[in-house]
């Protein structure tokens, strides 16, 4: 036995607590009409997981309370409770005893339990359809519900027969796959967009690190340029510095010397300032000399004169002499000439008178006495003597004019001696000028020298600091040259050509500038990190496609799964079907058939006109409604022994009972479920067709556990256990286990 007991606790009439326990392959449960025997299929559908209402009789899960009486109040809750002997694992859990349990409350809410542990309805569904007991309720007719399975249309009776199959666990699995697959697809497009949306950012991203990538390989080289610039430039200037030093050095030396013999130089032309004091002296020799000549030459004159005055003396002195020896010149005193003179002028005779005694005395005013000639001696000796006074002073003159000379003549040998030297000294003086000057060039020269360097230090240094601006401090960590003759190489190497490296640098600088990267660290990182996360969205890409891909394989190894056993499932049906078919009707036809939608029509149609003559088969129809896509269903055919009728709507309601309940028994028969509840699908049958009915039921029960909900006699008399349900006026359904005779009686 699979099916061990069922509880009712506020279900619908089942006010209190009821419990039907099956321990037989056969339970009939019968009662008067209104009782709860209904309920008691539907108690079965609600634990099961039926979402249908309907199918409950039902609008919503208030319904199916207890909903109270005037003797009894109203329940908040419904519950029913199954109990499955699972030591045959015909659930798939751990557990001997499965106890499924569904509770409703008034507001809606339903809960779910395997166990007494809250499940989803979900588990409750995938649990049950593993044990062949589909939501479908194949396996539970409801009253009146005998010949749904020929009103169903085609695409429920699939549903139903794929559930009796038992392959409700494959549509799960497809379901589940393609929920799966779908999602998968979604988030393959998400990602897709994702990527998508970060592309444009990433190729920006990109090519802002190919430009820093660029800059950096430029600043290499500026960094290289840098080193052999800075390299040359140093070894330059210190060579330039060290020349300039040697080079200062002997001019330096030689401006000193030039400029101290140049001092001394000047220093005795100074010194010959002495010559002008000698020719002063010099002039006033020649100033005295002049005096003293005059002097000499009056002396000279005064002499002369006086030699004159003293030789006219002398004459005078020897005439007198001589005259006072002759008579004749006797001397008439000089005085009485005058006064016979004045005497005469005054008697004013005769003017010629006059004259003659004037000219008388004219011609002897030489007339002398003899004191004249006393008087000339005395006249010679005072010559004389001034003669001899000037003699001496001309001497006298004379030799201090030879003194002046003497000193005259040595004052000039001292000054011609000094003048010879002067110009020996101008010459030096002009000498050690142009050399001065010319150590002067050198040195200006030098001096200009420096300033150059001094101007390509200062240069040097702020390049080395715009260097380390630019391209960082290695940019100044040039490796010095130590080795002599490569030093000397490369300041031997054309200055000009540091130039070009500038230039080069200032290109190089230029482009940089213009890129504008900078040092760009934070975009290689986030370049970085958006390529990795670029990456890695394309791995999931990939996996998310694998995953996809592998999906949908397993959707299509499901389908085929479905579609192969569904084949199969049908072909087994249809041999049930037939037999079962023949043993209601005593012979006929009858099978199932999958059809598409459109090919029904078609067929319907060709029917008409006469034309069906289409091959049959199941394969070939799959594959057709594969080919065209249509809504794939199953159809029934039936052949009445002895009646030419075809199509289920020409059946009487009996022959749609009999012919449906074939079916249902053969589907059941297939994949026997663990128990079917049959509510009154006897209901229609006659007495004959009750016994066939009642003999199929008790092969059937050989595979799953019969629950029949009946008014029927013959359907009663083949139950193992007999329940009542009875009804009071308290409107509470009640169960009780009663002997068939009782149950003849409660049907009454
Ligand atoms: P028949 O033999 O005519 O088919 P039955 O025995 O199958 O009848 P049911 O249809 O199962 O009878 O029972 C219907 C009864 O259950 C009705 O009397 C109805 O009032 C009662 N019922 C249904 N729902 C509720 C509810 N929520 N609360 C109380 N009683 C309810």
């Amino acid at each position: 036995m699979k099916l061990k007991s069922l509880e009712l606790v506020g279900f619908k009439s089942f006010a209190k607590k009821s419990e039907l326990n099956f321990t037989a392959p056969i339970t009939a449960i019968v009662g008067p009409n209104g009782s709860g025997k209904s309920n008691v299929a539907e108690a079965f559908r609600f634990v099961l997981g039926e979402q249908s209402f309907k199918s409950m009789r039902g609008k919503r899960g208030e319904d199916l309370i207890w909903n109270g009486t005037a003797k009894l109040p109203r329940q908040n809750r419904a519950a029913v409770k199954l109990i499955f002997d699972n030591s045959q694992k015909l659930l798939n859990i751990d557990f001997d005893e499965a106890i499924l349990e569904r509770v409703v409350h008034r507001d809606g809410v339903n809960e779910y339990s395997v166990n007494s542990s809250q499940v989803r309805l979900r588990d409750i569904l995938e649990l049950l359809a593993g044990a062949h007991i589909g939501p479908s309720g194949h396996h539970i007719i409801s009253q009146g519900e005998a010949d749904r399975v020929l009103n169903a249309n085609m695409k429920e009776r699939r549903l139903m027969i794929e559930d009796a199959l038992g392959l409700k666990i494959y549509h799960y699995k497809k379901q589940e796959s393609e929920r799966k697959l779908e999602k998968t697809n979604e988030n393959i497009k998400s990602v897709e967009s994702l990527r998508r949306e970060i592309a444009p950012h990433l190729k920006f991203l990109k090519k802002q690190v190919e430009k820093i990538a660029r800059a950096a390989e430029l600043r290499a080289k500026l960094v290289a340029l840098y080193h052999e610039y800075f390299r040359r430039e140093s070894v330059y200037i210190n060579r330039e510095r060290a020349e300039l030093a040697e080079e200062k050095k002997l001019p330096s030396e030689e401006l000193k010397k030039t400029e101290h013999d140049l001092a001394r130089a000047r220093q005795v032309l100074e010194n010959s300032q002495g010559a002008d004091k000698q020719s002063r002296e010099l002039l006033t020799i020649e100033e005295q000399l002049r005096t003293l000549r005059a002097r000499k030459d009056e002396l000279f004159r005064d002499l002369g004169q006086l030699e004159g005055e003293l030789s006219a003396e002398k004459r005078l002195f020897q005439r007198l002499e001589l005259e006072e020896k002759n008579e004749k010149h006797r001397t008439i005193a000089w005085r009485e000439v005058e006064k016979l003179a004045k005497e005469i002028e005054e008697q004013t005779i005769l003017e010629k008178i006059k004259e003659l005694v004037a000219n008388f005395l004219t011609l002897h005013r030489q007339t002398r006495d003899g004191t004249i000639l006393q008087e000339a001696g005395r006249a010679i000796e005072k010559i004389g003597k001034e003669k001899t006074s000037r003699e001496e002073a001309l001497k006298k003159e004379t030799v201090n004019e030879e003194k002046l000379l003497a000193k005259s003549a040595e004052l000039k040998v001292i000054m011609e001696k000094e003048k010879d030297e002067n110009r020996a000294a101008e010459r030096e003086v002009f000498r050690l000028m142009v050399a001065q000057n010319e150590m002067l060039g050198k040195l200006q020269m030098l001096r200009s020298r420096e300033e150059k360097l001094r101007a390509n230090e200062e240069e040097y240094k702020r390049e080395l600091s715009e260097a380390t601006a630019i391209a960082g401090v290695e940019a100044i960590h040039y490796e010095e040259i130590k080795d002599e003759v490569a030093r000397a190489q490369l300041a031997n190497e054309l200055h000009q050509e540091q130039t070009e490296r500038r230039r080069e640098l200032e290109k190089i600088k230029i482009r940089i500038e213009e890129m504008g990267a900078g040092g760009g660290g934070d975009i290689i990182k986030e370049h970085q990190e958006a390529g990795e996360r670029d990456a890695f969205l394309e791995r999931e890409i990939t996996d998310l496609e694998k995953t996809s891909q592998s999906l949908g394989e397993l959707v299509t190894e499901l389908d085929e799964k479905l579609m192969a056993e569904f084949k199969t499932g049908v072909e087994k049906i249809n041999a049930e079907f037939q037999k079962y078919f023949a043993m209601m009707f005593g012979g006929g036809e009858a099978s199932i058939e999958v059809i598409c939608e459109k090919k029904r029509k078609r067929a319907e149609l060709g029917e008409e006109a006469g034309l069906f003559d289409e091959p049959s088969g199941v394969a070939g129809l799959l594959a057709e409604a594969a080919e065209e896509k249509g809504e794939e269903g199953i159809d029934i055919r039936v052949n009445l022994p002895r009646k030419r009728i075809k199509g289920l709507d020409m059946l009487s309601g009996g022959e749609r009972a009999l012919t449906s309940i074939a079916l249902i028994f053969a589907v059941s028969q297939v994949n026997p479920p663990p128990f079917i509840i049959l509510d009154e699908t006897d209901a229609a049958l006659d007495e004959a067709n009750s016994r066939k009915y009642g003999d199929i039921i008790e092969e059937l029960a050989k595979k799953s556990q019969l629950i029949l909900i009946t008014h029927n006699r013959e359907t009663m008399s083949r139950a193992d256990v007999l329940y009542g349900v009875t009804m009071g006026v308290d409107g509470v359904s009640k169960l009780l286990s009663i002997q068939f005779a009782e149950a003849l009686e409660v049907t009454k």
